[in-house]
Formats: structure tokens, sequence, C-alpha cells
């Protein structure tokens, strides 16, 4: 019997590490949340994370915060520290896990660009991925979105308006001094600022850490 039945939430989860947010993480994700009708989409900063463990990454309460600040004035977007506050590597099965156990009548969308669903067969029990979450590949230029070897029921492709933004040209731009107003939220820009973020001398340190 349908009645009575309570409504399964539809929740999208937004990995990524976030070294800054920036439009493109942002446009997808209310993208997907529209065609796939979610009732809320939740963003995840990673911890270290296995593939990006050439690079320093910026300390996690400043990506999670301004992940907040970028999300703050979207009533349907949140920011979970899941991933920040389990100690060690994050590994997308432990984020899907634990947001599981947090969501039990929940089912779960994750969002992932066009660069790094190929990759997703070498994470850590790709086998179980598929059974945790629906798997939403979304178009990025610069990147084929190719699911070849990805099983077709565990996964939606998506086209999204082409933001050729990325963080690591974000991170240069700052660096090189040159603005990235519009490129991210403002308040972004100015927590960038505030913090000295990005910059050979800036003082990356979170008050109180
Ligand atoms: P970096 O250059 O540091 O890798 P990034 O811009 O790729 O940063 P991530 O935090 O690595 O950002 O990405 C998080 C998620 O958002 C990934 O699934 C990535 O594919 C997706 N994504 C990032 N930028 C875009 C974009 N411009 N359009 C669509 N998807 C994006
Ligand atoms: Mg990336």
């Amino acid at each position: 019997m349908a009645w009575g039945r309570q409504h399964r939430r539809r929740i999208g989860v937004m990995g990524g590490t976030f070294d800054p947010v920036h439009h493109g993480h942002l446009v997808a994700a209310s993208e997907v949340r529209d065609a796939f009708k979610l009732d809320e989409v939740i963003f995840v900063p990673a911890s270290a994370q296995p593939f990006k463990q050439d690079r320093d990454v910026t300390h996690a309460e400043h990506r999670y915060l301004m992940t907040v600040v970028a999300t703050a004035s979207n009533p349907n977007f949140t920011v979970s520290r899941v991933d920040i506050d389990r100690p060690g590597m994050t590994y997308t099965i432990d984020t899907l896990r634990d947001l599981r156990a947090q969501l039990p009548d929940a089912d779960l969308f994750f969002i992932t660009g066009a660069d790094v669903l190929p990759q997703i067969l070498t994470w850590k029990d790709a086998d179980e991925l598929w059974s945790l979450a629906h798997f939403i590949g979304v178009t990025r230029p610069g990147h084929e979105l190719d699911p070849e070897g990805l099983p077709a029921t565990g996964v939606s492709l998506m086209e999204v308006p082409a933001m050729a933004i990325s963080s690591t040209d974000c991170r240069s731009r700052v660096k090189a001094g040159k603005p990235v107003w519009y490129l991210v939220p403002d308040g972004v820009v100015q927590y960038i600022a505030k913090y000295g973020l990005y910059t050979a001398g800036g003082k990356a340190t979170v008050v109180g850490q």
C-alpha cells in the first residue's frame, strides 16, 4: 500500500577537496538536484585523499568553512564533516557507509565530474559502491564523459552548463595575484583574502587551531 508510507528522501552527495570550492561545483550540484528531484545536496569536503598526496592540501577546517560560506544561502545545500572528522585517508566507500548510517531512510546520489568518473573502478571496495548510492557523472570542460566499464544501472550521465573552472586554477591565480572574483562565491574570495590562503606567506591557520 502506497498511502501512509513516508516519502524516501533523495539526497545528493558532492564529494571533493574543495580547495577552494568554486562555481563549477555549485552549478553541478544545483543542476543535479533539479534533474534528479533531490531534496538536498550534501557537500562533503575530503580529508587527505589517495589521489592527491603529491601536493599540500589546505587545512581541512579552512576547506570546510569555505564550503559552508559558499553554500549558506542555498536552503537545499548542506555541508557534512564526516570525512574531515574521520581519521586517515578519505575513501568514498567510507563516506557513503557513514552517510547511509546517518540517513537510513534516504536514497543517496553521488555526484562526480567527468574527470573523476573513470577512476571509480580503482577506488577501494568499488564493487560495493553501487549498492550504497546511485552515481551521477556530470560533464566538465576538457574531459570526456566516458562510462566505459562502469555498471550501466548504477551510473547516470548528465550534461551541465560548462564551467571551465578548477580549484587548481583558482589557487594559481591567487598565488599570481590575479582575481578569482566570479569564479568562486564572493564570500570565498573574502575568506581567501582574510586568511591569506594560496599565497606564499599566507597565514593559513584557522583561529584556535
Ligand atoms: P583540483 O583542481 O584541486 O582537483 P577541482 O576543481 O577538480 O580541484 P575537486 O574538489 O577536485 O575540484 O572536485 C570535486 C568534484 O567536483 C569532482 O567530482 C569534480 O569532477 C567536480 N568538479 C570540479 N569542477 C567541476 C566543474 N567545473 N564542472 C563540473 N564538475 C566539476
Ligand atoms: Mg579535482
